[in-house]
């Protein structure tokens, strides 16, 4: 058998159910694996021996004939914002220093019931608000691919343990793009699923209407055996939606002959990097070639999409980050001299400045005199963009779109300047506000051998078009095999016209 590093998710889970390979085995050398990369500061907290514990429970329900899904004993890891009983959950903020859940978010039970292994708890920006995973209270995640750069964010530490090969795969959040533009920005594949596909119950929120807990993994095929796996009904989530779990990655035939693939003119213009246009115009004639029909057209809303993100998400996170007061919850400022102090000193000294900004900015625009010129406002906008997607797939299948618009920045380089990172978030924000499926996936790399990652955006549920679309994309290339550190020069691509 192969370097179990160079496995995908499913490669390894079938080569556990052969006997090939034993899940303490695949544990242990995903342990050895993270002590050696840890620099990358990936990882925020590891449960090494929990994760060997579950290793030799799995190997005992296999033996057994039990536990038979495709990722039985796969390592993994997640974002430090799910919910895992008895393992500390801090949204890598300091505020939550100390909160360890008394119960396990549905997502977490059901991975559990398909046999995973958990290594650990991955960094994120603190509460999910960022795109570089540097305002996070423990410090950066490194990219794999060049440790100055970021790995981008919030879900920074999964799609960096990932690339790094820590785990097989990693389950993020995305509320504006925090799973697909990391996966983009460290050449891993990664899905938002639609709004309510995977239950949020043990989610901690950051907009609640946007939010959606989904995997980065190394290829479409282990997105979708995750999916799989986490998908449908869950009666602690009023917004999870009956969609029956399962089919996904059986549903992978990787023929897109006839598919419509929409290429929105407003997500090519100005402001994106060459290099990644180029890498995501190519991977549409890579499609067209395997026979889908390439499909331009307009989609003017783009240039609202920013401003109504950045207003819904801040109100929501204004509202449900009122709950962190240092009473229920984690952290206590010290020294305070009553109730009021002890709430002001606890938010002043646990949140960190981007935390405090979107607060402030939430606050702001769901107060009393502002509430009609900027929320209300943002939420008539919010539906005109969901019926401008609406248009969008009577006119085409799944549309295909940058996830960023440029590779992964330096570290520091971002953070200088909010608004500006606000802006980078231009591909992916419209995709939550109209609560679709979104996929990102490796494409290229630029001149500096940094990935190139493109989006893939479905209708409501389209999660089976989108999945099949990457995967017909991964039959015919490689991107999504090469790894960091793997000859990055050679991988460099030449610009060539598309
Ligand atoms: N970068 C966006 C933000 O800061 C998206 C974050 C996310 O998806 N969690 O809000």
């Amino acid at each position: 058998m192969s370097d179990i590093f160079d496995l995908t998710a499913l490669e390894l889970g079938a080569a556990i159910r052969q006997g090939e390979v034993s899940p303490t085995q695949a544990a242990r050398a995903a342990l050895d694996r993270m002590e050696e990369t840890k620099e990358n500061g990936a990882f925020v907290a590891v449960t090494a021996d929990r994760a060997l514990d579950r290793a030799r429970e799995i190997e005992q329900q296999l033996a057994a004939g039990k536990c038979a899904g495709p990722l039985a004993g796969v390592p993994m890891a997640l974002k430090d914002n799910i919910c895992t009983k008895g393992v500390s959950t801090t949204c890598a903020s300091k505020i939550l220093t100390g909160f360890v859940p008394p119960y396990d978010a549905t997502l977490v039970e059901r991975l559990g019931e398909q046999g995973a292994v958990c290594l650990g708890k991955v960094n994120m920006d603190e509460f999910a608000m960022g795109s570089t995973t540097e305002t996070s209270y423990y410090g950066p995640t490194r990219n794999p691919w060049d440790r100055e750069r970021v790995p981008g964010g919030s879900s920074g530490g999964a799609a960096a343990a990932v690339a790094e090969g820590d785990c097989w795969y990693a389950v993020g959040s995305d509320t504006g793009g925090s799973i697909r533009q990391p996966a983009a920005y460290c050449g891993v594949t990664g899905m938002k699923p639609t709004y309510g596909a995977v239950s949020r119950y043990g989610l901690i929120a950051y907009a609640s209407s946007l939010d959606q807990m989904g995997p980065l993994a190394r290829d479409a095929a282990d997105c979708a055996a995750v999916l799989d796996a986490v998908m449908g009904k869950d009666p602690r989530d009023g917004t999870s939606l009956d969609v029956p779990a399962g089919g996904l990655l059986a549903g992978l035939t990787g023929d897109v002959r006839g598919m419509k693939i929409g290429l929105p003119a407003d997500c090519f213009g100005d402001g994106l990097d060459p290099a990644v246009r180029q890498g995501v115009l190519r991977a549409a004639q890579t499609l067209k070639a395997r026979g889908a029909e390439l499909v331009e057209f307009d989609f003017p809303v783009m240039q609202y999409v920013i401003p109504t993100y950045y207003i819904i998400a801040a109100a929501e996170a204004s509202s449900n980050l009122s709950r962190f007061d240092g009473v229920k919850y984690g952290w206590r400022a010290q020294d305070y001299e009553d109730l009021t102090d002890l709430y002001c000193r606890t938010r002043t000294q646990g949140f960190g400045a981007e935390v405090k900004r979107r607060i402030l900015l939430g606050s702001f625009v769901l107060s009393a005199g502002y509430y009609d010129a900027y929320y209300k406002k943002a939420l008539q906008v919010k539906g005109l963009i969901k019926k401008a997607f609406d248009d969008a797939f009577t006119r085409c299948d799944v549309m295909l779109t940058p996830v960023a618009p440029t590779t992964a920045p330096k570290l520091g380089e971002s953070l200088s300047d909010p608004l500006q990172m606000y802006l980078s978030d231009i591909y992916t924000v419209s995709v939550n506000l109209a609560g679709l499926p979104g996929l990102s996936m490796p494409c290229g790399f630029d001149e500096k051998g940094l990935p190139i990652g493109c989006q893939l955006i479905g209708p409501p549920l389209g999660e089976d078009k989108v999945l099949n679309a990457a995967h017909a994309f991964q039959l015919d290339t490689d991107y999504h095999k090469r790894r960091p550190g793997q000859g990055q020069a050679e991988q460099a691509e030449k610009k060539e016209a598309v």
